[in-house]
């Protein structure tokens, strides 16, 4: 027999596992199950308690398990709604009786037949029929004619795992109920002191405990221990990674107070303060021998550029040069426009320059040359920088802007441009937590831009429910009368690219002809499109008056005619991503409006959108995404390389900090890992899968 009643070892594939398939080992996949390992170290996320039993003492509205045997079970086919329904009636041993019901289940018939023995959880109703207790689609477990057999899965805690289509928690729990024997053969990455500093479990009682506890108690015992663990690797990591970055100089770049002073005069506006204070940080990691690598975390439009522009005079005050990496063609020349117009006028040697793949091979070339022999001061471009022929004479600093939008290699790539080591800085729009940007880029060190360049008219923000969605219609039509131009955001589709493209065409086309007729221009991007940058333009030039896009799509553009932000079936989206939508528009002097739609109109959905009506705040609305949908839904699913549980272990800054000083302690103490040689595989491990820099 292929399958053995256990598989050979924890490296085993899942599908080596009595009852698991080649189907189910795919769903199992996208978990990111693959080994017999991998389900033992996932825990369920949460329990579902059912409290044993007797049929007489059921509570209506209660969950409960009850024991006892099945009097008779059929299929019957409601007259009315001509649904099909399974029928059980079953008795305790008391005697008593209750109506047992499954919607669409024809394989409860296969399994369970007149007179087995049974387990049933589930919710207690009272029911319709003469004063019998009801349970709806309860979970079940036929178990051995024995009266004194005992269910091994249904009722008392049952655990909830994460699924996806065609899985069960309990089928996933059967699965695990068969390999928990091996459990006993997982390796420890803690040593025992550092188990016993903290408080923790070992990996075999964690997941012993985890996956079956006796209390509630047990499992959150077992949770903080996985979660624990998960954060030390991953912090573990980035103490590894700034070890590494330290040992490699840069070359200190001076602070020199008449440079930051001519910038400021020519610069047409006042720094907010902001700006200043994260200037400063910039300029003070700069002096050092060890390269600054710093995350720049400030709102759509809180004046991310100026900073990086001070930072590139500085360091061409110290002949040094400058490369600035932006996602996109069009915010690469965006970026060119803002910083010569910041830098040119203050600095007439400071030649800016601009390196894109939709250039001329002569142009390019040109450019190439400017940055080889260091005639030029700052390279503002796309991916086309990191290419190999493309070369700095000596470059001191570079930027990367929108970095999550680039791979660790291709910032490496990036850093790597120089002979030293430059100095480094990335800046990101999506606003995070503090704890969370520690425990995500713990490598880097964290600059804020928490204030607004004063002046701007916060965008009205307006949900709108579906019956409404005429007048939604109604104000964009105005908006484009009056001369303005607006965004229709598509719905969030979590399919592949291919589907998101085809459902955005056909609104689009709906659009057209149904709502925005000629002679209304109308415009479509979607992530498949090759002439994303060609239908950019053409709107930023204000010949495209209605931008149809999908979220996939950055439109990170400024187009200060643009006065509305229209979004479709926004309570799909994360506040703090609705947030980034909104602040493409407001970026004039003109009001702004952003409209959002929601599929679902219950009040709770509606609530969570009307907080954007008040909150103006990209990192206040980070902070309510994470408090009402968790840390994992604010960085969208598995982009971050941590489970569920570290993610919500995340909620706890102790346990954080804690973890964060343990694992300067062990690298510290053992700067390689030698002796700690299983969290070192699982630190390279995690170096080799995350997205970390
Ligand atoms: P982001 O942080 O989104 O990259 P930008 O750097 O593009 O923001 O700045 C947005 C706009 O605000 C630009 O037009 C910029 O010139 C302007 N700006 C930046 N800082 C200030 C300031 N302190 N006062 C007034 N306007 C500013
Ligand atoms: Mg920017």
């Amino acid at each position: 027999m292929a399958i053995l009643a256990l598989p050979r070892g924890l490296d085993a594939p899942v599908d080596t596992i009595k009852g698991i398939g080649k189907s189910n080992a795919e769903r199992l996949k996208k978990l990111d199950i693959r080994t017999v390992r991998d389900l033992l170290l996932t825990l369920p996320f949460g329990w579902e308690a059912y409290t044993p039993a007797s049929i007489a003492g059921l509570d209506p509205g209660k969950q409960a398990s009850v024991v006892g045997t099945v009097l008779s079970i059929k299929a019957i086919t409601t007259r009315r709604r001509k649904m099909k329904l399974t029928e059980a009636t079953i008795r305790d041993d008391a005697g008593a009786e209750m109506r047992v019901v499954w919607f669409n289940n024809p394989w409860v018939l296969k399994n369970l037949h007149e007179g087995d023995r049974v387990a049933v959880a589930g919710m207690v109703r009272g029911s319709h029929f003469g004063g019998r207790p009801e349970m709806q689609s309860p979970h079940y477990e036929r178990l051995e004619p024995d009266v004194e057999a005992q269910p091994k899965r249904v009722g008392g805690l049952m655990p909830k795992y994460h699924l996806v289509d065609g899985l069960t928690s309990r089928r996933i729990a059967g699965w695990v109920e068969t390999v928990l024997p091996l459990a006993g053969r997982l390796e420890d990455v803690l040593a025992p002191e550092v188990r016993e500093r903290h408080h923790l479990l070992g990996v075999v009682e964690a997941v012993r405990q985890g996956h079956k506890p006796e209390t509630d108690a047990e499992y959150w015992q077992a949770r903080r221990r996985m979660a624990f663990v998960e954060l030390l690797e991953l912090q573990a990591a980035f103490a590894l990674m700034r070890a590494r970055i330290a040992a490699e100089p840069a070359i200190p770049i001076p602070y020199r107070q008449e440079v930051i002073d001519a910038f400021k005069a020519a610069l047409g506006f006042e720094l907010t303060h902001a700006q200043k204070r994260v200037t400063w940080e910039a300029f003070k990691d700069m002096q050092e021998v060890v390269p600054m690598n710093r995350l720049l975390n400030g709102d759509v439009g809180s004046g991310k550029t100026a900073v990086a522009a001070a930072s590139a005079a500085m360091a061409h005050a110290a002949g040094m040069q400058t490369v600035v990496m932006a996602p996109t063609d069009i915010l690469a020349r965006q970026h060119l426009r803002k910083f010569r117009a910041y830098l040119e006028g203050a600095f007439p040697d400071l030649v800016v320059e601009l390196l894109v793949s939709s250039q001329s091979a002569a142009e390019r070339r040109r450019v190439r040359t400017a940055a080889a022999s260091g005639h030029c001061a700052l390279v503002v471009g796309t991916h086309a920088l990191i290419e190999d022929d493309v070369e700095f004479a000596n470059l001191g600093l570079a930027v990367v802007d929108e970095q999550h939008r680039f791979g660790t290699r291709q910032r490496e790539l990036l850093r790597g441009k120089g002979r030293g080591r430059p100095h480094f800085l990335a800046m990101t729009a999506t606003p995070i937590p503090r704890t969370l940007a520690l425990a995500l880029y713990g490598e880097m060190t964290l600059s804020v831009i928490d204030e607004m360049p004063p002046g701007r008219t916060p965008v009205e923000t307006e949900v709108i429910e579906p019956e409404q969605r005429d007048r939604a219609y109604e104000l964009v039509r105005s908006e484009v009368a009056a001369g303005r131009q607006a965004f229709v955001i598509c719905p969030l589709i979590e399919e592949s690219e291919i589907v998101v493209a085809r459902s955005a065409t056909a609104e689009f086309e709906r659009l057209k002809k149904e709502v925005f007729p000629e002679p209304t221009r109308m415009g479509l991007i979607h992530g498949r499109l090759k002439e994303k940058d060609e239908v950019m333009q053409r709107f930023v030039a204000g010949e495209i008056q209605v931008l149809v896009a999908t979220a996939v799509v950055e439109v990170g553009v400024d187009v200060a005619n643009a006065t509305v932000m229209m979004i479709e079936g926004a309570d799909h989206f994360g506040l703090a991503q609705l947030h980034q939508f909104r602040g493409r528009v407001g970026r004039g002097s003109s009001r702004s409006r952003c409209l959002l739609l929601a599929d679902d109109p219950s009040d709770r959905s509606l609530a969570r959108l009307e907080l954007l009506t008040r909150i103006h705040n990209g990192f206040e609305l980070a902070e309510e995404d994470m408090r009402l949908r968790g840390m994992g839904e604010l960085m969208g699913p598995r982009q971050h390389g941590m489970s569920d549980v570290a993610m919500d272990a995340l909620q706890q800054p102790e346990l954080l900090s804690e973890v964060r000083q343990e694992a300067q302690r062990i690298v510290g103490e053992d700067p390689n890992l030698e002796r700690h040689p299983l969290l070192k595989s699982a630190v390279t491990r995690r170096l080799e899968l995350t997205s970390i820099s």
